[in-house]
């Protein structure tokens, strides 16, 4: 039995599922995120979250494979590739994978200290350009990410600290195909961590239960705890705030987003969607290919670096 308080019930194996497959089903019709004619590639990185997604679909029928891409952040990276690895066999599902020392010279290390970003700058940069890109090459009509509500209430709550509308306005569980980017969608909206580790229990889905070592310490999980401190007092507050942002703020800002998302262009090297002449993501394999490597230790911040050793 599981305790979820924002339910006010305890939930045994088979109504757990229910819950979550209910959940699920009434994210995706009420932003129209999928059909069952789709082709849909799963952003997976061996976590509760995406494994659990890739489950859900493929047990719902949808046509899921999965893309896994292999960041180069240590063991994290290793054990991180091995649980979507067994876990595409044993189901025989479809794993496509991306190493980026292998394919394209470099790991997010050395692009953190070749470039000046933050590891989760470039980190986050790498694998928005290649799912991008793999669902594109693929003949994909959507790619599915496992962002839960714990993610978005997060990214909400930091969003609203600093009032950065762009953000706030961009902030949406489906992206649109437009301007030579796909569909982008988060079916996992109305579902909280604790419920999807308690789906991957009961459903036997082994993941990786560590955090990637760059996230030791960052904001984005000060604001999980905080948020989390508000939900043991007020159960539901969190899924109050950010489902009421997506009701009643999202549409205010709906036209300040179509205003924000400007002119681009093609990328002079790899055509791809561009403000100016050369991407981003050229820029950073530019200058990530040919630094030496990077070992991962050396771009953890002080606190991390305490949490890793
Ligand atoms: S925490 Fe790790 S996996 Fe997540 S964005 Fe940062 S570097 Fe990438």
């Amino acid at each position: 039995m599981i305790d979820l308080p924002r339910h006010n019930a305890h939930f045994c194996a088979e109504h757990l599922q229910q819950l979550c497959r209910r959940q699920m089903a009434k994210a995706v019709d009420d932003f129209d995120m999928l059909s069952m004619e789709d082709r849909i590639l799963v952003a997976v990185s061996g976590g509760k979250d995406s494994l659990a997604i890739w489950d859900m679909l493929v047990e719902a029928g949808y046509r899921a494979d999965g893309l896994y891409i292999g960041l180069g952040i240590g063991e994290y990276s290793t054990d991180s590739g091995g649980y979507v690895r067994r876990f595409a066999e044993q189901r025989g599902l479809t794993l496509q994978v991306i190493d980026l020392r292998d394919d394209y010279g470099y790991d997010i290390p050395t692009a953190s200290r070749a470039t000046g970003r933050v590891p989760c700058s470039a980190c986050g940069l790498s694998k928005r350009r290649l799912f991008d890109r793999a669902a594109l090459q693929g003949g994909y009509d959507v790619v599915v990410t496992g962002h839960n509500l714990d993610d978005e209430a997060a990214v909400l709550f930091g969003n609203t600290l600093r009032w950065d509308i762009e953000y706030l306005a961009r902030q949406l569980p489906v992206l649109p195909a437009a301007n030579g980017f796909p569909k982008k969608v988060k079916p996992l909206i109305r579902l909280t961590e604790r419920e999807m580790a308690a789906w991957c229990l009961v459903r036997g889905i082994d993941y990786v239960v560590e955090e990637c070592p760059i996230a030791a310490g960052n904001k984005h999980l000060a604001y999980k705890e905080s948020l989390n401190a508000i939900e043991a007092r007020s159960p539901g507050a969190k899924s109050a705030f950010y489902l009421g942002f997506l009701d009643r703020m999202a549409p205010l800002l709906a036209g300040y987003s179509a205003a924000a998302a400007g002119q681009l262009n093609s990328c002079e090297r790899c055509g791809e969607p561009t403000t100016g002449d050369i991407c981003a993501f050229c820029r950073l394999v530019e200058k990530a290919a040919v630094h030496d490597p990077v070992p991962v230790e050396m771009v953890l911040s002080k606190r991390a670096r305490k949490a890793y050793s």
